[in-house]
């Protein structure tokens, strides 16, 4: 029967949930903690150790373990485990791999649906890891990156094109599901496109006992960003963010009210 599957990748530590019948019950994924020690360790043979196996390892081998990798995640400069480049986002591929074989054990299936918020790399690698799933992304962000602007330089490092193909693929297999601005994912999960850190940059609404809860990806990652209105430094639009620019640039015909300007005409 199906379930989601959320996992929070986090710096320190990891932690996953599974939900059914608009119940979310966390996963065990250390030996008696529900989380787990966001650790990896590479050992000389190659073996790759996650989470506290790692932790307990490290301590007789600590030239090969990796903490706190989150951090580097789009540093081309990589760590180095026992002798080993490794880059952050493929030591993030083996904690994400270990939760996805914990919950597809728990739950005797792996996950059969999976939200991208966006889809910038370090939210679309590892798709290999769900080869049979559905894949709901939000239309606008489909579009935008299988349209002319996505190969424009300041757009195109944030995407990669083998994640893209994967995409393609889904969508020729009859695997993936665009999602409007405002849609219903799961019973009680709604996705909402928010705009502002990429095109389609989307959020979820997630309701639960206590109230509703939103998960927001990239649109927000600090406090700081909402209180003092200063944006990420990775966004695809400023709606408003310079009052000349509605002076210097002529008012589009398309647009009645006269809020809209053409910037590339
Ligand atoms: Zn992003």
């Amino acid at each position: 029967m199906a379930y989601q599957l959320g996992v929070d990748l986090g710096t320190t530590y990891t932690a996953a949930a599974v939900g059914r019948d608009g119940r979310a019950e966390a996963v065990t994924l250390g030996a008696s903690n529900p989380v787990m020690p966001s650790v990896v360790l590479l050992r000389a043979d190659g073996e790759v150790l996650v989470g506290e196996v790692a932790v307990r390892r490290g301590l007789a081998e600590p030239t090969r373990v990796a903490r706190e990798f989150k951090r580097r995640l789009g540093d081309p400069t990589p760590l180095v485990l026992g002798g080993t480049p490794y880059g952050a986002e493929s030591l993030m591929s083996h904690l994400l791999r270990e939760v996805v074989q914990l919950a597809t054990e728990r739950e005797g299936e792996g996950p059969d649906r999976v939200v991208l918020t966006h889809l910038h790399w370090d939210h679309t690698a590892n798709l290999e890891l769900f080869p049979g799933a559905e894949l709901l992304a939000p239309v606008a962000e489909l579009d935008f990156w299988s349209g002319p602007l996505a190969s424009h330089p300041h757009f195109a490092s944030h995407a990669r094109a083998e994640d893209l193909a994967e995409i393609d693929r889904a969508r020729a297999q009859g695997r993936l599901t665009p999602l409007a601005a405002d849609a219903d994912v799961a019973p009680g999960i709604r996705s909402i496109t928010v705009g502002g850190h990429a095109v389609g940059q989307s959020v979820l609404e997630v309701q639960t006992a206590t109230g509703a809860v939103i998960l927001a990806s990239d649109a927000f990652h600090f406090y700081e960003e909402y209180e003092l209105r200063r944006p990420f430094a990775i966004c695809a639009d400023l709606v408003g963010h310079d009052p000349q620019v509605m002076e210097r640039f002529a008012r589009s015909a398309s647009d009645p009210a006269g809020l809209t300007v053409e910037v590339g005409a």
